[in-house]
């Protein structure tokens, strides 16, 4: 399968097709389309969890949390200060760049195929069912 586009970090982060880089990923601000309208990929195989949540939290809880280190420190100042400048800019830095998270992930799911493990098929399921002993006698 011939991938076109610019490869699953861009294609995610510009929240295109991971195959063909054309069609919208998104139906909304996190829900995704149901396929491809430009090559009709279906969608159904993405599915990154909490994943981008995740990467959101940890990348941008770090400045933050310095933020607000660095402010407290500097200022002093009340504790609703903080209410109204480290709490908005939190829920800001975090919400952003979840779109673009979950679209490279999504791109990464379908470069690199990703999906639910499975248990490897047992050698005992492959074979035909042994018969019975009872049955191998012969009748006579
Ligand atoms: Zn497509």
């Amino acid at each position: 399968m011939k991938i076109t586009g610019k490869g699953p970090l861009v294609n995610g982060i510009r929240g295109c097709c991971p195959r063909c880089g054309k069609g919208k990923l998104f139906a909304g601000f996190l829900k995704l389309a149901p396929r491809c309208e430009a090559c009709g990929l279906d969608y159904s195989f993405a599915d990154p969890a909490d994943g981008p949540a995740f990467f959101a939290m940890m990348i941008m809880s770090f400045p933050v949390v310095g933020f607000a280190l660095w402010f407290d420190a500097a200022f002093s100042p009340p504790w609703w200060v903080h209410l109204v400048t480290t709490l908005p800019l939190l829920l800001l830095l975090c919400v952003l760049p979840l779109r673009p998270l979950k679209g490279w992930l999504v791109c990464l799911q379908f470069f690199y195929k990703a999906e639910e493990g499975r248990l490897a098929p047992q050698p005992s399921d492959r074979a035909a069912p042994a018969k019975p002993a009872s049955d191998l006698r012969s009748s006579g």
